[in-house]
């Protein structure tokens, strides 16, 4: 044993505590007490937590009305996200389901294990592209799947037909 490894002496169990007796009818006593509470747990997934309408959850993409991205890939939320989760690569826009804008992301990633859920990229998109969802439960068997791309990020961000007034209650 190495010198200053200091061993710590066992209590030895009391007859009481040997016997377990005492702490199973306390024990159960505890669950019976509950069972008539009002339940604190839910069925997740199919049940889900209301969250408020400040909080802040995975950052997706949203679309127009007319289904169009929004994303004019400016890579201004790349340049701002304090841990480095975006990676966006530009390209020119020729598909005229998209002919509104010019510019659109060939490539748009946001690294879900670096992301700080810090709003920061919602904040500095001019065109109002990018949101901070409610959405929590995120999850992947593989780290890759937590790369969330273009593709999930419009999914999981889906169409915003109401006018996002991002700035009103400033
Ligand atoms: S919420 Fe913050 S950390 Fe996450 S992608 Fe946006 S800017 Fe980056
Ligand atoms: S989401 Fe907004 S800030 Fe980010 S690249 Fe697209 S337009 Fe620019």
């Amino acid at each position: 044993m190495a010198a200053n490894v200091k061993p710590v002496r066992r209590e030895a169990q009391t007859f009481k505590e040997r016997l377990f007796l005492p702490a199973i009818i306390k024990g159960l006593g505890i669950t019976f007490r509950r069972i008539f509470k009002k339940k604190v747990t839910m069925q997740f997934p199919e049940e889900r937590w209301e969250v408020r309408d400040e909080y802040r959850g995975a950052p997706v993409l949203v679309k127009d009305d007319e289904n169009r991205p929004k994303c004019v890939a400016c890579s201004l939320c790349e340049y701002v996200c304090p841990p480095k989760a975006i990676y966006i690569v530009p390209d020119e826009i020729e598909d005229p389901e998209h002919a509104h804008v010019e510019r659109g992301p060939a490539v748009f990633n946001i690294n879900m294990l670096r992301c700080i859920f810090c709003g920061l990229c919602e904040e500095a998109c001019p065109e109002e592209a990018i949101f901070m969802s409610k959405e929590y439960a995120l999850w992947g068997a593989t780290r890759a799947e937590l790369i969330h791309d273009k593709e999930t990020l419009y999914e999981l961000g889906g169409i915003r037909p109401d006018p996002i007034k991002k700035w009103s209650n400033k």
